[in-house]
């Protein structure tokens, strides 16, 4: 099982090492210890099965998919259940990551077609990039940005944010730093 979640691991560094703008967000931790977290499913896992793609990310993804800790941030009274039924993330590294490190936090997420992510905010800093499919991203201030593959886009401590996902679905890679490492978002 360990090496699914290496490769996975080496997978995401490699692209990591491709983005400047990830490189620039936050070092790559040197503190990794392979943690073993039971399996949980949710929808977001049969999607991304079925999404087929020759990005080795991606593909390492796929891998993990059925042995990987899936979560979802939200109930079903908040969000409802069409977004529950096709979103879902894993948390790679971090503090309850698949990969424990008390420096850095990344995530691998999912958002099916079309599904918008309301409003949100965290204490942590953000950084997504897109490993497959896109999305367009909304913050106070700024217009609307669309981003593809390799795209990426930065949040503030506290700043609210939004995305809707592409008519190809969603798949990120996703960094958090500073205060707040360990926190949760929370609807704005
Ligand atoms: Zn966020």
């Amino acid at each position: 099982m360990k090496k699914i979640f290496d490769d996975l691991l080496c997978e995401a560094h490699r692209f990591y090492d491709r983005l400047p703008a990830l490189q620039a967000f936050a070092p790559w931790p040197q503190d990794l210890r392979y943690d073993p977290l039971p399996p949980v499913q949710n929808p977001a896992g049969g999607h991304i099965l079925a999404w087929h793609s020759d990005d080795p990310l991606h593909q390492a993804i796929q891998q993990t998919v059925p042995h990987a800790n899936w979560r979802q941030s939200y109930r079903q009274d908040e969000v409802g259940t069409h977004f529950l039924n096709h979103y879902g993330w894993l948390e790679l590294y971090g503090p309850h990551g698949h990969f424990h490190s008390d420096t850095a936090r990344a995530y691998i997420a999912y958002w099916g077609k079309g599904i918008f992510y309301p409003r949100h905010r965290h204490e942590a800093e953000e950084i997504y990039s897109v490993v497959s499919g896109s999305a367009c991203f909304e913050a106070d201030g700024r217009a609307p940005v669309e981003k593809v593959p390799g795209g990426t886009v930065t949040h503030l401590s506290n700043e609210p944010h939004a995305l809707t996902a592409g008519n190809d679905a969603f798949l990120a890679f996703i960094l958090w730093r500073g205060a707040g490492l360990g926190g949760v978002p929370a609807l704005d």
